[in-house]
């Protein structure tokens, strides 16, 4: 019956009503029964986010204890009600009311230590009430799963080539699951899709080479913040990052190909809006899901990074040079700006526009077979040469 319950729940049309606070719970009032809801504790500021899935956000809330203010906004299927705590507080339990039309939420205030481990621990469902053949079943109506949190530890991703002594190139796959990046007007193609079937030709141009080993940072689609994308590729002691992305612009046929090394200071407004934006990959929904660690953070001043931005400006040189006679690019191919998924301070990093989204002439180029085929092949003619160049000075 469980299963039956987890597989067809269906989409129940309910909007939150009030959200009320008291010192020590929280109450949802929904205006019909809902599908389901679960409470995850988020760090940095300390937060209790609700997504409450088949609902749809709205109502009034009032605040209390230890929350400073209630937000409520769309977030996947259903609302999310983020409570932003003015103190450390954790959820101890959940359920809903016999009617599926009210979940209540005991808080509980704790030590940040206390909260910290609780954030960690994952996310905690909910379900309403099982309705069978009219009649509520009142036993056991709140079930208690903890969900791992999709960050507490980087699942490393395979490694294809054998040869340890080659060296490690991390193809990263721009967004992906909920964040599908840009979207073209006139097909609707995700840029998820796209950079996947790109980062994929990539890695197979590159293994046919046999100079090199690779790994995919995401090989389906999964949603990963920008620290994961880089961390993956730390933790697998990468020699070179790619990370794969179209851009996109909302008016004009902007086209061509150009490709972004790290620097503090955007080398036109261009980059800058670039920047601006594929830094917003990890804020879904005003929730910012890639809050620094303190040991990251600390990683992006680190003093080696002089080195790795010139190694890493070297190879963006050498991919415009392969790149020109392949794939359409622009003349000012190689540019800076502030991007966080380049911010690896050891390891030479570059981000990869391969064309506009936007640009009908542009998206169907990226999205052949022809197109991958050509930006696989300059990815590997620059590979070629920067680990030639790298070996001859050694
Ligand atoms: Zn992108």
């Amino acid at each position: 019956m469980l299963t039956l319950w987890f597989g067809g729940v269906p989409a129940w049309a309910a909007t939150v009503e009030r959200v009320e606070v008291a010192a020590d719970h929280v109450v949802l009032h929904f205006d019909a029964r809902v599908a389901g809801a679960s409470a995850v504790l988020l760090d940095g500021p300390q937060r209790i986010a609700i997504d409450v899935a088949g609902a749809t956000p709205g109502g009034v809330s009032t605040t209390d204890g230890p929350v400073l203010r209630v937000r409520q906004g769309v977030y996947r299927d259903g609302a999310r009600i983020v409570l932003d705590l003015a103190q450390p507080a954790i959820v101890s339990e959940g359920r809903f009311g016999a009617d599926g039309m009210t979940l209540t939420l005991a808080l509980r205030t704790v030590s940040d230590a206390r909260f910290a481990r609780a954030a960690a621990e994952g996310k905690l469902r909910y379900l309403p009430p099982f309705s069978y053949g009219g009649r509520a079943i009142p036993a056991s109506y709140s079930v208690t799963t903890p969900i791992p949190a999709p960050r507490a530890q980087l699942a490393l991703p395979r490694v294809y080539g054998d040869d340890d002594s080659r060296p490690l190139v991390v193809i990263d796959a721009g967004h992906g699951g909920i964040d599908p990046g840009a979207i073209s007007p006139t097909t609707g193609l995700k840029e998820k899709d796209v950079t996947l079937r790109i980062a994929r030709a990539i890695r197979d141009e590159l293994l046919a080479s046999g100079r090199v080993r690779v790994a995919l940072t995401r090989d389906d689609d999964r949603f990963l913040v920008l620290q994961e994308r880089y961390g993956v590729a730390r933790k697998l002691k990468a020699d070179l990052f790619i990370s794969v992305h179209c851009d996109s612009v909302g008016g004009g046929d902007a086209s061509g190909a150009s490709v972004y090394t790290l620097s503090e200071v955007a080398s036109d407004k261009e980059a800058a809006r670039l920047a601006a934006r594929e830094n917003k990959a990890d804020i879904i929904q005003g929730i910012n899901l890639g809050e620094a660690s303190p040991d990251i953070s600390s990683l992006l001043i680190d003093l080696t990074q002089r080195e790795t931005m010139n190694n890493s400006a070297s190879f963006a040189q050498l991919l415009g040079r392969e790149a020109r006679p392949l794939v359409p690019v622009k003349s000012n191919f190689h540019r800076m700006a502030s991007l966080v998924v380049l911010k690896a301070p050891d390891m030479p990093s570059i981000l990869f526009e391969t064309g506009y989204i936007s640009n009908p002439r542009d998206a169907a180029f990226i999205d052949s077979r022809e197109g991958r085929a050509r930006i696989a092949e300059s990815v590997r003619r620059a590979v070629d040469i920067h680990f030639a160049r790298r070996l001859a000075s050694n």
